[in-house]
């Protein structure tokens, strides 16, 4: 409940950001507080550990800055998960449906095996769309989910529900 409230209290509303009538949930404050970032790390390397997880992905781009330090503090390896064409090596990639056209992301193929039980880390879990991608990659790799924690679930987009089939009963947690 403390880190709750030290956390929460650390995310700026920005009104109509990226575009009119939307909320944008800035995480940035946030991030400049050491104390707050601490906690939230702590957060999810406990889930990480709770969940028996063995590699940590981070989702492009605010993924990538929560989820590295919770791999480092877990002890388990960081596997970033990003926008289609910008990995170097060879890929798995998944489309995905946005509001309007889709979208890709990739991961290296050698980077998550048979074996691997995977957490996913996202700072926000809108649609569900990206999360949705990201396990089905895991899957396609060989790999196992072990679940999906974000620090914030905008509920009344309907991104759980979206989730359920992809999860396949692992865990989705949100702060
Ligand atoms: P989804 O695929 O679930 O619809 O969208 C989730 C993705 O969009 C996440 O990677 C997340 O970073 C980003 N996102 C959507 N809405 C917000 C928001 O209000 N704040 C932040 N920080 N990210 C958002």
């Amino acid at each position: 409940a403390a880190t709750r409230e030290l956390v929460l209290g650390r995310i700026r509303d920005v009104p109509d950001h990226p575009k009119p009538g939307v909320v944008f949930k800035d995480i940035t404050p946030l991030l400049a507080d050491p104390e707050a970032f601490t906690a939230l790390t702590d957060w999810f390397a406990g889930l990480c550990v709770r969940h028996g997880a063995t590699k940590v992905v981070g989702l492009e781009a605010r993924g990538f800055i929560l989820a590295a330090p919770v791999a480092v503090s877990a002890g388990l390896g960081f596997v970033p998960v990003r926008k289609a064409g910008k990995l170097p090596g060879a890929t798995l990639g998944q489309a995905y449906d946005l509001e309007y056209g889709s979208a890709e992301i990739e991961v290296h193929a050698e980077d998550l095996a048979a074996g691997d039980r995977v957490m996913v880390i996202d700072d926000v879990l809108a649609t569900g769309g990206t999360a949705g991608a990201s396990l089905e990659l895991i899957r396609r790799a060989g790999a196992e989910v072990a679940g999906v924690a974000v620090l914030m679930e905008l509920g009344f987009l309907g991104g759980r529900a979206r989730l359920e089939t992809a999860l396949g009963g692992a865990p989705l947690d949100a702060l």
